[in-house]
């Protein structure tokens, strides 16, 4: 950079004034800015101006403070401003507002948190990594005492002395995504009755709802209680201490707190100030080099608008990975390398009180909004590890895939042991363009206590191929209602007396071989079992002896997520 003659460095250089990159924001993006930055030049002068009394502390961790399993605050604290200063060379300035952005004179204006005077600092090139804000929304009562967001150190603490001090023995929490649930749990911990209410009718929006659907039975198994579909109206101070959570639906719901988890939106009050463009989903307008449309502007992580791989749409993800990555291409491309932002695929996890669902690419919801038709699906079981080892537990797995060629659109997984590293292998082929054939090729660790010869990824991927070269054409479980076709149920007949698909008939595979001939030729059969791999012998036995055969994905364990959750009538 400075010193070498070829930098392609954008800042102003050799007028004798120090090149200057201010930074707003001290967290996830702005953190990881500077010290890429600082790593890349070691003479350009970096501040970072954050309002809050902390930089780079772990936001992540936030809900188990609150629950006690990190139980010292200090262990939130990724670096301190000393460590900035003494490792990075980098001025990190604690409880300093930044107030407005003049960039004609490229200067900003900021405010000390302590004197409250305000000054004006001049740049050569400016980071905004503001976040996000928690919605609050303008109801009555939101603002009552007890009523509380989770996106600080100090928000935590809060908590924390509520809960203690009130000797709180219930709460409510309005939302039921990440960090809504990540509060179920370490409220849990501290052994309060926890009520969720959610204005949809299923927990983690970003999964399909057959696939939430093992999470609310979870949460509920370890009393939880779920208020879904039912949306919040206003928050009521109880006669006698504590609040009353109202919801739409007219439900009271008592708790000695609230926790507001509804979502973020991106924090954009300096950029809009500044005149920056924000994009259709209120986010930062920028470039592929994090660069908004002011060259001397930059912008990360939860303010701003990114494209989604899959889709090709711009998308706002509030998530750390992304909010890293952007940070430090942030910093190349002010340190003049040309590095690009690939865009974001929403690979996410979560996990509620020992349940983990994980998630990577476009839900089945999410392409259906976006128009995109021509995919296929198919949904699995298996143990996390070989079945002959102790302990395997069933991943529930969904795979997306466009037709014809086979490219991985997306994967949703919960389960008890295994999903995010699954998640993680998929994840990892959709950002190589992969193909469901790359799946189920992938050459994976396995030992019995870890995974089997064919690992769930590669049985997703042998599922999804077979689907494309027709030897299982699947039936959509949700044209059930309406189809002619007749269901087949292959297990044996103490499973089928246990619960099958309404109208169903029932011809255990173990007699298929004598007893084909009783089924009718001139109808399609729509095969299922329990989890799909006996439909599967079942539809290639009957499709080669001339029968018109669709396997109905998962068996009947999918079918009875759908059903519940609502997707199949
Ligand atoms: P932030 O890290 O939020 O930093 C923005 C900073 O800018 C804030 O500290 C703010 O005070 C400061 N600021 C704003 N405006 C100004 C101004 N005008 N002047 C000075 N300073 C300003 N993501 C995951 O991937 N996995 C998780 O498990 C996960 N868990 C989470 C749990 C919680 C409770 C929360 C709140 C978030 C979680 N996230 C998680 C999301 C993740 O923390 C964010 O996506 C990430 O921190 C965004 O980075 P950022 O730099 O954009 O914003």
């Amino acid at each position: 950079m400075s010193q070498h003659p070829d930098s392609q460095s954008t800042l102003v250089r050799n007028t004798g004034t120090p090149r200057r990159v201010l930074i707003v924001g001290g967290v996830a993006g702005g953190a990881s800015c500077a010290a890429r930055l600082r790593r890349l030049d070691e003479f350009v002068e970096i501040v970072v101006f954050e309002r809050g009394p902390y930089a780079s502390f772990a936001n992540c961790g936030l809900p188990y403070y609150v629950g006690n399993v990190i139980a010292d605050e200090r262990a939130l604290l990724v670096a301190s401003r000393e460590m900035f200063r003494t490792r990075f060379n980098v001025d990190v300035q604690t409880e300093t507002e930044v107030t407005g952005i003049d960039r004609h004179a490229c200067t900003i204006m900021v405010r000390d948190g302590g004197t409250g005077a305000s000054r004006t600092e001049r740049y050569d090139a400016l980071v905004l990594s503001p976040g996000a804000a928690p919605i609050r929304p303008p109801l009555p009562g939101v603002d009552l005492p007890g009523v509380f967001a989770v996106r600080t150190i100090p928000d935590s603490r809060r908590i924390r002395s509520w809960i203690t001090e009130r000797h709180a023995t219930s709460a409510v929490v309005v939302g039921g995504g990440f960090i809504g649930l990540e509060m179920v749990e370490n409220l849990l911990q501290r052994e309060l009755v926890v009520t969720v209410l959610e204005k949809l009718p299923q927990v983690m929006p970003p999964l399909d709802p057959e696939m939430a659907l093992p999470l609310s039975e979870h949460l509920i198994a370890k009393g939880v209680k779920l208020q879904l579909g039912d949306g919040l109206a206003s928050i009521e101070a109880r006669d006698g201490g504590g609040l009353i959570v109202v919801a739409e639906s007219g439900a009271r719901l008592p708790a000695d707190l609230v926790i507001l988890a509804i979502g973020v939106r991106p924090e954009t009050t300096l950029a809009k100030a500044a005149g920056l463009p924000l994009g259709p989903r209120g986010g930062i307008v920028v470039d592929a080099q994090m660069r908004t449309a002011d060259p001397h502007i930059w912008a990360v992580g939860d303010a701003v608008e990114v494209p989604d791989v899959l889709t090709g749409q711009e998308t706002v993800l509030p998530l750390a990975g992304p909010a890293n990555r952007q940070g430090r291409v942030a910093a190349e491309a002010i340190a003049g390398r040309a590095t690009q932002f690939r865009g974001v695929q929403a690979t996410a996890v979560v996990g509620v009180l020992g349940l983990t669902a994980a998630s990577t690419g476009a839900s089945e919801k999410g392409l259906r909004r976006a128009g995109i038709a021509n995919f296929e699906k198919v949904y699995l079981h298996p143990g996390h590890h070989a079945g002959y080892y102790p302990g395997a537990r069933p991943i529930h797995l969904k795979l997306l895939f466009s037709v014809p060629d086979g490219r991985i659109l997306g994967a949703q997984a919960v389960g008890l042991e295994g999903v995010e590293k699954r998640i993680d292998v998929i994840a990892t082929a959709i950002q190589f363009r992969g193909t469901v054939h790359d799946l189920a090729e992938a050459e994976l660790c396995y030992a019995p206590q870890y995974g089997a010869a064919k690992d769930p990824v590669n049985l997703a991927g042998m599922l999804a191929v077979n689907v494309l070269t027709g030897d299982m054409p699947v039936a959509d479980w949700s044209a059930l209602a309406r189809t002619d076709a007749v269901v087949l149920d292959v297990r044996e007949p103490e499973e089928f007396a246990a619960g099958h698909v309404p109208h169903a008939i029932n011809l255990p595979l173990s007699q298929l071989r004598a007893r084909h001939g009783e089924l009718p030729r001139e109808r399609d059969l729509w095969i299922c079992c329990v989890v799909g791999q006996r439909a599967y012998y079942a539809t290639r036995f009957l499709a080669q002896r001339g029968y018109r055969v669709r396997n109905l994905s998962g068996g009947y364990t999918t079918y009875t997520a759908l059903k519940t959750s609502g997707v199949v009538p």
